[in-house]
């Protein structure tokens, strides 16, 4: 929704019962903390889209690259929407993950295209032309913050169990979330974004295809230059709960 159609930037209103104190588990529509790369959500999306998938060499490469991005888990760790958590073994989580794209404007010559058409503004950031945002509970504290509107599912299937928080947050804070109809109102929006792209895509492959190209180039230097776990926001004795990807079920257990 556009700042003009949003509802709670119309009205003021922010829906309640949302206020709830951390710690506790992680549940649909909270903002919680783990290690992905924001490439991740774009092989997802490259690999769903039925020109590229027609196209033996593009979808090998995209394999391939989303191996290469699970087995070394690359990616800092960031926030993410949780849309439903994993069943510990038997299904992973499903999330939306979030970034500041280097907090360079979407515009950017040196931000890759299909960001333009999966980033979704959060709340103070107020987006792009006419494109939607949508708001957290408490608001988000910075307008940098963008959503990759495709939702994926994490490379394991242990629990997402911490939330995230800032790194003057150190004592138990509000949780961030996404209210159940904001959350609806974005799954709806993510859908239509998604059937939008791939029906421009089957009208004109040439235009997917020079966004798989561009994608490949960009993505390669806008990798991490270090596999740090950059951990500034949390206490070392954390640091010893996530497995490659995220905090484990079997680590929260000891
Ligand atoms: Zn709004």
């Amino acid at each position: 929704m556009s700042n003009s159609k949003c509802s709670i930037c119309a009205t003021g209103i922010v829906p309640a019962g949302l206020a709830r104190s951390a710690p506790m588990s992680c549940a649909t529509g909270d903002i919680c903390y783990l290690r992905e790369s924001l490439a991740t959500p774009v092989e997802y999306i490259l690999q769903a889209t039925e020109v590229i998938r027609q196209d033996p060499v593009a979808l090998q490469r995209s394999k391939a690259a989303l191996r290469d991005l699970r087995s070394r888990s690359i990616g800092k760790y960031r926030p993410c929407l949780l849309v439903r958590n994993a069943i510990p073994g038997a299904r992973p989580a499903t999330e939306f993950l979030m970034g500041t794209l280097r907090r360079e404007p979407i515009e950017s010559p040196s931000i890759p295209k299909v960001y333009r058409e999966f980033c979704r503004a959060i709340y103070p950031n107020s987006g792009f032309l006419d494109s939607a945002h949508f708001h957290t509970t408490p608001p988000w504290p910075h307008s940098s913050q963008w959503l990759v509107s495709y939702p994926i599912p994490l490379g394991d299937n242990n629990l997402v169990t911490v939330h995230w928080r800032f790194k003057d947050e150190s004592t138990p804070a509000q949780v961030y979330a996404m209210d159940k109809a904001s959350l609806e109102a974005l799954t709806v929006h993510s859908r239509k974004t998604f059937k939008e792209w791939q029906a421009r895509c089957n009208k004109e492959p040439e235009f997917a295809r020079a966004v798989e190209t561009e994608w490949r180039v960009r993505s390669a230097a806008l990798r991490p230059r270090r596999r740090s776990i950059s951990d500034k926001y949390l206490h070392g004795s954390e640091l010893l709960c996530f497995s490659p990807t995220i905090a484990t079920y079997h680590s929260r257990a000891k």
